[in-house]
């Protein structure tokens, strides 16, 4: 079991494949990108395996994300997502992806035995797009979002961060269009995770913010509180249901207490929260021969001191060094 000392229990592993990713999303990264990790220290296709492995059965964890940078650009995912579907007891197996080619890949995944997907869908106007994540791509974005629900990855999740100026004035759109293809909107408030170090509190859009503009539309109830459980989303059934929307309020609603989460970065680092400063190595045992048991041991050490809080509101607050792309959303 990975506890920690306040009480909670990690069972969610976010697996980051790649800190690459084919889009700039401007809340993320610079344009001109970032220098990727070197491929030797980028935990083969074995590896991840294996970590995952030890998560799964040795320390209780009962749902793996493949997230990144951007996991479709593995090579490796088919195989990955099959490995992890034959462990037991079966864990729970879903991707957070831009879904830039996802229309050629979505039925494979789903063979290999891929549950869902989260795509990050931040507007529908091409010029916004173009403009926030720095590449012409919203049409693949929206193939592979049909692709995903075509493939049976549902139920599709679509993740939007609202930007000031930007995208601000699409929260009704984008529930819209949601609402229209039966994908479960979440609108997730920009956090201070960008490699560029350029989030301001004053600029980010806020959940109520969010909530108000939506509210003008349509009428939000909230959901049963009791069904949240440890989702980052509260969750809003839209004009009586049972359609929802959610917002993941991470800055202004901290839902920290009820933190089942822990990550593994693309090169073999645990995270015991985004907001860590610091991690656990676990590339390096494993490459010189630890055992799963030692592995598990290490794993358990690194959740057990995870903070109460990812401490955004603190005066004292730093920003991780590592940006998103890296740490694996
Ligand atoms: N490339 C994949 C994607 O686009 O979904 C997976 C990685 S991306 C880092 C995972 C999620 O993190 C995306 O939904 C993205 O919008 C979100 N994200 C990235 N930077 C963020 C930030 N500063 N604040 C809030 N969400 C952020």
């Amino acid at each position: 079991m990975l506890a920690d000392s306040f009480g909670r229990v990690a069972t969610d592993l976010r697996v980051s494949l790649t800190d690459k990713c084919n889009l700039r999303c401007a809340y993320c990264m610079p344009p001109e990108g970032l220098d990727w990790l070197p491929s030797a220290e980028l935990l083969t296709d074995d590896e991840v395996v294996r970590l995952i492995q030890v998560a799964v059965e040795l320390l209780g964890v009962r749902e793996v994300r493949f997230t990144g940078g951007e996991p479709l650009l593995r090579r490796g995912l088919p195989g990955i997502v099959a490995r992890t579907a034959e462990l037991r007891p079966r864990p729970e197996i879903s991707l957070t992806t831009n879904a830039i080619g996802l229309a050629r890949t979505a039925a494979a995944l789903r063979t290999a035995g891929l549950d869902r997907v989260n795509v990050s869908l931040d507007t529908l106007r091409p010029e916004t797009f173009r403009k926030l994540a720095r590449r012409d791509r919203l049409p693949d974005v929206l193939d592979g979002l049909a692709a995903a629900a075509a493939a049976g990855l549902t139920p599709v999740k679509v993740n939007a961060v609202l930007m000031r100026d930007v995208n601000d004035d699409e929260a009704v759109p984008l529930l819209r269009f949601c609402l229209d293809h039966g994908y479960e909107l979440r609108f997730i408030e920009q956090m201070p995770l960008d490699a560029q170090h350029g989030w301001k509190r004053a600029e980010m859009v806020t959940a109520d913010e969010i909530l108000t503009a939506l509210g003008r539309d349509f009428t939000l109830t909230p959901d049963d509180p009791n069904q949240r459980g440890s989702a980052p989303a509260e969750a809003f059934l839209v004009d009586g249901g049972p359609a929802r929307v959610g917002v993941i309020a991470s800055v202004t609603r901290p839902f920290c207490g009820n933190c089942d989460r822990v990550r593994l970065t693309a090169d073999g680092q645990v995270r015991n929260c985004l907001f860590a400063r610091t991690e656990s190595d676990l590339r390096g045992p494993l490459r010189d021969g630890a055992s799963d048991a030692e592995l598990a041991e290490r794993w358990r050490r690194a959740v057990a001191v995870k903070l109460p809080g990812h401490g955004i509101n603190d005066p004292s607050f730093l920003q991780p060094d590592r940006p998103m792309s890296a740490i694996g959303g």
